[in-house]
């Protein structure tokens, strides 16, 4: 019997240098871990992180609060009484404990660290690598197979991860490759030659980097991004070899009815700007093109391009969300999920995300959050639900490559 035998929580540092909730679970005497990340620009209807609102210690950021309701609440739910492979049964008694919509009684926060962490003791009690026990774990019909994703490098970084004045959140290159490992490369190659051109444009400074491990020069406008992008593709020799993704973020450059990108714009504009930059750029995913409550938009956006086969991606919109997703399904506003487990606080509901968008037709996309750990969770997610493509910022930064190094590993092995 894999019985848990002991949950233990603590407060560690994210990338960011804020606090975030890390969780042990001693199964048979193995301890396995998993910590949460954290998010800049969240969407509103994200399900709650727990922070301590304790102005003396870490500027209210503190997540002792989440770190004693794992201990206290959530522990004594399942020490003893369930097998480390039940992870509905698991998640489905934390749901109830917590008993609110948005996991605001509990936290988010802690309520995955327990989530991820005996997932991970499932995984290592029943012999199997994280990937294989998340590819177990989909519902039946999911009919995906364990694949390696293709990587999304942001390498430009803007909006709420950065410190400059462009808009657009994040401009992505994601190289076309035969193997995981020869994309990092182009990617990482590309990243460099990036970083020469702006320093040569910009000067040095411009070339320190931001959140994500992109880098953040001074500049305002899409065009003046892509074109960086297109240059830097270019010059590394892979014209026509690299597409480009962007994350707008939308919703944090929206105001009153207008949006400020950074010319003032309707949302009818908007989308006339986007399907501009799609005649012009070999940009083939653009996620959260519009604020996070307008279906309509991003309904209209993914008409008018159906033709051009881009993918338009829910973030805030769709917060990994089943009803959330079910109406933008209804509404026909998108066509890929963006997959991030810390939205919805489970991993049976983030799976329950992904089985929902697959019978829809979508495409998933697994993602880091801007605040992330060391933790690789989501490579193993990405490789388990083969989705295919994956976004974990730049090939830049420890957290960033953490995962990227990770699924270096798991391509090696399945490839024996
Ligand atoms: C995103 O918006 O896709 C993202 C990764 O940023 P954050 O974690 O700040 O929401
Ligand atoms: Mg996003």
């Amino acid at each position: 019997m894999s019985m848990i035998s002991l949950i233990k929580s603590r407060e560690i540092l994210d990338s960011r240098g804020n606090p975030t909730i890390e969780v042990d679970v001693t199964v048979n005497n193995h301890k396995y871990t998993a910590a949460v990340p954290s998010g800049a620009s969240t969407g509103t209807h994200e399900a709650l992180e727990l922070r301590d609102q304790n102005s003396k210690r870490y500027g209210g950021k503190g997540v002792l609060k989440a770190v004693n309701n794992v201990e206290k609440k959530l522990a004594p739910l399942l020490i003893g009484k369930v097998n480390c492979i039940q992870q509905k049964k698991i998640d489905d008694l934390m749901l109830k404990a917590d008993g609110t919509s948005n996991k605001s009684k509990l936290g988010a926060n802690a309520i995955l660290g327990v989530s991820l962490a005996c997932a991970r003791a499932g995984a290592g009690e029943s012999g199997k690598e994280l990937y294989q026990y998340v590819h177990s774990l989909l519902p039946t019909k999911t009919n995906s197979k364990i694949s390696l994703p293709r990587p999304f490098f942001n390498v430009i970084n803007g909006g709420m991860h950065a410190g400059n004045s462009l808009p657009f959140q994040e401009f992505m290159i994601s190289p076309q490759a035969k193997t995981f490992r020869e994309a990092l490369r182009i990617g990482a190659e590309v990243y460099h030659t990036l970083k020469g051109i702006i320093a040569k444009k910009y000067g040095k400074l411009a070339t320190n980097v931001g959140d994500e491990g992109g880098f953040a020069p001074p500049i305002r406008t899409a065009e003046e991004g892509l074109e960086l992008l297109i240059k830097a593709i270019n010059k590394s020799g892979y014209s026509g070899k690299v597409d480009i993704a962007m994350d707008c973020a939308a919703s944090e450059f929206y105001k009153n009815g207008s949006y400020y990108a950074p010319k003032k714009m309707t949302s009818g504009q908007l989308v006339n700007y986007y399907l501009k930059l799609l005649k012009k750029y070999p940009i083939i995913s653009i996620e959260d093109p519009f604020e996070q409550e307008d279906f309509q938009s991003y309904a209209k956006l993914r008409k008018r391009s159906e033709k051009s086969g881009i993918q338009i991606v829910g973030d805030d919109l769709t917060v990994t969300n089943v009803d959330r997703i079910k109406t933008a399904i209804q509404e026909k506003s998108c066509n890929c999920l963006l997959l991030k487990v810390n939205q919805i606080g489970t991993l049976t509901e983030a799976l329950q995300a992904v089985a929902l968008a697959y019978s829809a037709g979508w495409k998933v996309m697994v993602s880091h959050r801007s605040g992330e750990t060391e933790d690789t969770f989501i490579a193993d997610l990405a490789v388990g639900i083969g989705c295919g493509m994956i976004k974990s910022g730049a090939p830049c930064r420890g957290e960033r490559t953490a995962k990227y190094n990770r699924l270096l590993r798991i391509e090696e092995e399945l490839n024996k």
